[in-house]
Formats: C-alpha cells, structure tokens, sequence
C-alpha cells in the first residue's frame, strides 16, 4: 500500500525550523519594508543589508536556500513536494520567498537560463541570479494582447551579426530593478506561430530600451509600481544574446511557465491559510450582541467553507507536486497544473473575502494584510495567463479521455441500458 500523507521527519524539521524563521523574523520585514522586496541586493539600504544579509546567511546554513533547483544549481534536489510544503509556509510572508532564493519572477527565469543557456549565458546572468545579486524581468506580454501571442508584434530582425529589437511590451515585472530581460521577439513574421518567435537576453542598459510607464495595481503606491510598459527601440544584441534556437520561443516559455504557476500556487496556500488563521483569530476575540463572532452560524459557515476549500487546493496542489516528481514531465501534467491555476485565484478571493468581512471596516484598510492578500487573488487570475484559457486546457485534456456516444441517446440512457440488460441477464424476457 503506498499510499501515505506522512513527513519525514528529518524533512518535518526542517519546515518546523522555516515556520518559525518566518513567522518570528522575516515577518518583521513584511511590516517594515513591504515594497522594497524586489529591489537587488544594491540597492537597498546599509540597514535593510544588515538585516536581510544574515537572515539569508541562515537559510543557507540550514541548507533551504534555494530548495526550486537542483544540487548542480546550488538547491537541494528536494523536488516539486517538498518544495509545496516548504512554498506554503514562505507563500505566507512578503519577504519569504526573497530570503530563501524563490522569488518569482526570478525563479522561472534561473530555471530557463539552466535548461536552454550556454555556457557564458549561464555565467553572466543565472550565476549572478542563483546568488540573490540581480533580479530579472520576462518581457512577453504586448500592450495589444497578452492571452493571444499571435497579436505580438515586437521584432527581432538580423542585421550582420547581430540582432536588433524593436517594438512594447506590457506588465514586465521589476522591469524597473533588473539586471536583464528575456525578450520574446517575433524572428519569423511568415512561420507558423510555434515557430513564429525566439527568446533574447538583453542587458538592461542596452542602449533603446526606455521604460514608458511602471504600473501599480491595487494595494500598492501608485511610485511603487513595479509592472513597466517597455519601448524597445532599435535594440541591438549580439547573436550570442539568444537563449534556445530560433523559433524555440514557445518551448523555452512552456518550461519557464509550467513552475511558475505551480509555485504561485504553492505560495498561495500558505496566503489563504494565513487568512483563515486571522479570520479564526477575530472570530474568538470579537463579541457582538453578548456572544463571539465565532459562536454566529454565518461566521462559522465562512470558517468552515474556507478550511474545506484550502484542504482541496492543499490536496490539488501536492498531487500535482507529487506527479511533477514522479513523471519529470511538466506537459504529462498539464491539466492538473492548468486547474491549480485556476483555483488558485479563486480559493485565494474566497478566502481573502471572507476573512476581510469577518474583520469589519478593519479588514478593509492598510493597517492589517488582508486587502493585498485579497487582491494578490485578483492578480493571479491574470499572471501567467487567464483563468478562461486555463479552463479551456483543463476542458480538453479531460475531453481527450472520452468518445461520443454510438446512437442518439446518450450512453446512460436508462430504457437502453435496460434493454441490454434483459437481453444478456434474463434472455430477453422483461421481469413482470
Ligand atoms: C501581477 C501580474 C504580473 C505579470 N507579470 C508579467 C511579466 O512579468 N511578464 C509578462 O510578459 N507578462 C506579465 N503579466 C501579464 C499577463 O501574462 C497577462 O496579463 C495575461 O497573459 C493576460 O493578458 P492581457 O492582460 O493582455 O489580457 P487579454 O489577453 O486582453 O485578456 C483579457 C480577458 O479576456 C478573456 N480572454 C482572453 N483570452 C481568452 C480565451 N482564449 N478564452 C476565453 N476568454 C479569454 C479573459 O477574461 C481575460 O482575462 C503579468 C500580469 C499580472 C496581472
């Protein structure tokens, strides 16, 4: 029987040591500097350094740096499993993720360098990245369209030996403090749209890359935004700043993105469970009408719809974790991996909702953490692709494993069946 739920407990420690670490250290740095989590390790403070520095020293020490790659990357191997146990828990806190070497979008972007750079790729920008010294920024989305890359229009076109770059892009993430950014760029405009497009590593001081605008969404300052709206005017880059072969854009995305939403999910978890431990929280503290929030039937419907939905995301998201290991394949997964996508949004608005109402006016405003978490639902609906084209994948998939029926009925359809049965059970002679 292989079944099992169980922790080792050599593992279990080490989550017991992370839940901690965050909640008693990494929390603090939630409170005091929420925006500045993805700024490189230049430029942030002499103080923030003295801070952040040692934290990170220690989640080395205990060997959790990192934990998404393998050992020849500097991670621990631990695989997609034990990375969800340990994504929950980080998933919790703004910092997390940034004090132990997963942070999106920088972790997509390391595991693509790994799979598909070259040598001096991987020596220039994944060895800088790997140590927490740069971060980077995926340019992919057009400001025309971003669910269909068949309306993209950014060209890379050869010009001698080089490349040269021309064209906006939309909702490129900390744009604004990266190193570099992996350009996806139409290089075939008559190909089929597999083909149609290949991948650069541009060098953020390339000369022609402006920056027009940083978008801020909800719950953030409009000066903090950190979503960049980019020309790329005239760009030029060297042949050698290609990552994968010509047209080998959609395969490197795929690899890119496949981790992406399974971490986002991950992390997501830890964001719902926070929310149902405040909600549990106020529920006991708060007394209305001579009796705790918690002792009102409506509160304890919202308790508990929020632990049966955060159990079914837990579960969705280990067995998807458990066959990404077991299969080492992210495309023989790709339904369970779209319809975690699709619940992540959903769990995460539920959950954040409810835990806001339970709160009050309170719930509503900056001073607890519940709106960012709330809206961190809303975001995740469109990251790494709507909610709409992931249902679609999951639709398919799932519809790959039936046939239509033979006749007009469909095959349940009581009076055939019983028919059949008559025939093969009773000879053909109706009962009665
Ligand atoms: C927080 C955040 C961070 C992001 N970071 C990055 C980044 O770093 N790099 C990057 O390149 N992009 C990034 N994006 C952009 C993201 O990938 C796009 O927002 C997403 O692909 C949707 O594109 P769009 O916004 O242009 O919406 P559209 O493509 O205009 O779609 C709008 C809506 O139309 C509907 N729709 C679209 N297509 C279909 C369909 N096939 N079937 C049914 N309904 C459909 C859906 O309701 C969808 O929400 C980020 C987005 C967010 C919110």
């Amino acid at each position: 029987m292989a079944w099992d739920f169980t922790t080792e407990p050599e593992f279990q420690e080490l989550l017991d040591w992370a839940d901690s670490f965050v909640t008693n250290k990494v929390y603090k740095l939630d409170v005091l500097w929420p925006h500045d989590c993805y700024r490189p390790a230049a430029d942030l403070t002499p103080q923030q350094r003295a801070v952040i520095d040692p934290m990170k020293a220690q989640v080395r020490e205990r060997g959790l740096w990192a934990c998404h790659l393998g050992p020849e990357l500097g991670g621990q191997g631990y695989g997609q499993l034990k990375l969800a146990m340990l994504n929950e828990i980080l998933g919790k806190s703004i910092w997390g993720p940034r004090i132990f070497g997963t942070q999106a979008p920088d972790t997509g972007n390391a595991e693509i360098l790994a799979h598909y750079g070259t040598p001096d790729q991987k020596a220039a920008y994944l060895k800088p990245l790997l140590e927490g010294d740069i971060v980077s920024c995926y340019s992919m989305t057009e400001p025309q369209g971003g669910a269909d890359p068949g309306v993209f229009q950014t060209t890379a076109v050869r010009d001698g030996g080089d490349w040269v770059i021309s064209g906006q892009k939309f909702f490129s993430s900390n744009a604004r403090y990266a190193s570099f950014f992996i350009v996806m760029a139409v290089t075939a405009p008559g190909a089929p749209l597999a083909r149609r497009m290949s991948m650069f590593l541009v060098p953020a001081q390339t000369p022609g890359i402006e920056i027009v605008r940083n978008f801020a969404h909800l719950g953030e300052p409009e000066d903090a935004g950190t979503e960049a709206l980019i020309r790329y005017d005239n760009v030029r880059v060297p042949a050698s700043a290609m990552l994968g072969g010509e047209g080998d854009a959609f395969g490197v995305a795929q690899v890119r993105l496949g981790g992406g939403r399974v971490h986002h999910a991950m992390r997501t978890l830890g964001n719902a469970q926070r929310c149902l431990d405040m909600m549990a929280e106020r529920a006991l503290s708060r007394v209305t009408k001579g009796e705790p929030l918690a002792a009102k039937q409506a509160v304890q419907n919202m308790i508990a719809d929020s632990y049966i939905e955060i159990a079914q995301f837990r579960l969705l998201v280990l067995h998807t974790a458990w066959q990404i290991d077991k299969y080492q394949d992210y495309n023989r997964v790709r339904k369970d991996i779209a319809a975690i996508k699709v619940l992540t949004p959903r769990v995460m608005e539920a959950v954040g909702k409810r835990a806001i109402q339970i709160h009050g006016a309170l719930g509503t405003t900056y001073d607890l953490p519940l709106t960012r978490m709330f809206t961190s639902g809303l975001l995740l609906a469109l990251a790494d692709g709507p909610t709409e084209v992931h249902q679609t994948t999951v639709a398919r998939q799932v519809l790959r494993g039936y046939k239509p029926s033979d006749g007009m009925w469909p095959s349940e359809y009581i009076p055939a069946r019983r028919a059949a049965a008559e025939s093969e059970l009773l000879g053909g002679v109706s009962e009665g």
